[in-house]
């Protein structure tokens, strides 16, 4: 891109007043601290025009994902958001899409107090590719990390499974056309809300996290691997979004068991922290429910409300990877 084109570019879309403490947008870095006593947390995430998203999609919804999908990342570490920073390529200039672009991705990173401190503009033929790094902190020791679930562990998730898969499977055709379950599903996919505040709180309660990207399944296989423990989870406690209802009982258990973009998290804790983070979930008005156990082993097992076993291995639900436009 031609620097001056490149730089009216970042004034006019991209350069937001950072706070009181940090330099922001306009040098060669940007420069930020932690808190004594804190770590800090760093992710990044990259969304690829038609691998990612649909070339055609809201842009405003786009700025927001692009953001949330990372801010996902540091809930799942108990990290509270510090600052993030965007590397954007696009094809050609056009200030309807960038003006959407950056005001769904403001949007967010007021409403998640993470501003916009730096970042790379390009321009490339192929189309659109965003790049988000986000860094934040958390004290020291207190992270939620893949390696730390022991046997004996609750497993948890926050929220409702299924919605976003859904309405990606709805809007791919690969699923009868129905208005009204797309009306409903699709803010789960356009808008995820990442689980912030409560991800800090669950920082130094429970043991690991990770939000949930790919699916319940495969993402608590790393938790699983990184930990050297096996699970066993209760099918009828995993809780389902409504809209699910209603789908053959097979589409119904795929998606809610391997339905990817969800950006809820699943989280392991001692049962002795049971009444904490029901008290907490309270607190915050997020629902969490307790779907299963830590076990010894490597073995991932789903249980029907007989105890009957749905699916055995890790391996039993490989047909998900690669599936979708989902899987940042
Ligand atoms: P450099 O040549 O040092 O890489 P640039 O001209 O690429 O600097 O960027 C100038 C300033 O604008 C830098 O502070 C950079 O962090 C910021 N910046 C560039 N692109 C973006 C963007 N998409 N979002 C936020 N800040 C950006
Ligand atoms: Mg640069």
């Amino acid at each position: 891109m031609r620097p001056d084109s490149e730089f009216d570019l970042i004034t006019r879309y991209f350069a937001w007043p950072a706070p009181a403490g940090m330099l922001g947008v306009g040098d060669d870095c940007a420069l930020l601290s932690v808190s004594h006593g804190f770590q800090m947390a760093v992710s990044s995430d990259m969304l690829v025009e038609g691998q990612h998203f649909f070339a055609d999609v809201d842009p405003a919804d786009l700025g927001y994902k692009a953001l949330a999908v990372n801010l996902s990342d540091l809930a799942a570490m108990g990290a509270r958001p510090l600052a993030c920073t965007l590397a954007l390529s696009i094809p050609r200039i056009d200030h309807h899409w960038l003006r959407g672009f950056s005001g769904g991705f403001q949007t967010l990173s007021r409403q998640a107090q993470c501003p916009l401190i730096g970042g790379d503009t390009t321009r490339n033929p192929a189309g659109v590719v965003i790049s988000v790094t986000v860094m934040g902190e958390v004290r020291r020791n207190h992270a939620l990390r893949r390696d730390a679930a022991k046997v004996g562990d609750d497993i948890w998730v926050t929220g409702e499974l299924g919605a976003a898969e859904l309405a990606l499977r709805l809007m791919q055709g690969r699923l009868p056309a129905d208005a009204a379950r797309l009306a409903a599903a699709r803010p789960a996919l356009e808008r995820p809300w990442p689980r912030l505040r409560f991800g800090q709180r669950l920082a130094g309660m429970g043991r690991a996290a990770l939000d949930i990207s790919d699916g319940l399944l495969q993402d608590l296989g790393h938790i699983l691997r990184a930990s050297h423990c096996g699970a066993d989870l209760m099918f009828d406690r995993i809780p389902a979004a409504p809209m699910l209802d209603g789908l053959d009982e097979n589409v119904r258990r795929d998606i809610i068991l391997g339905g990817g973009d969800c950006y809820e998290l699943c989280f392991t804790a001692t049962p002795k922290r049971r009444e904490q983070i029901q008290a907490t979930a309270r607190m915050l008005d997020v629902p969490v429910s307790r779907i299963g156990v830590v076990t010894r082993g490597d073995a991932l097992r789903v249980l029907d409300a007989d105890g009957a076993v749905l699916s055995v291995g890790r391996g039993g639900y490989d047909h998900f990877v690669g599936e979708g436009a989902n899987g940042a």
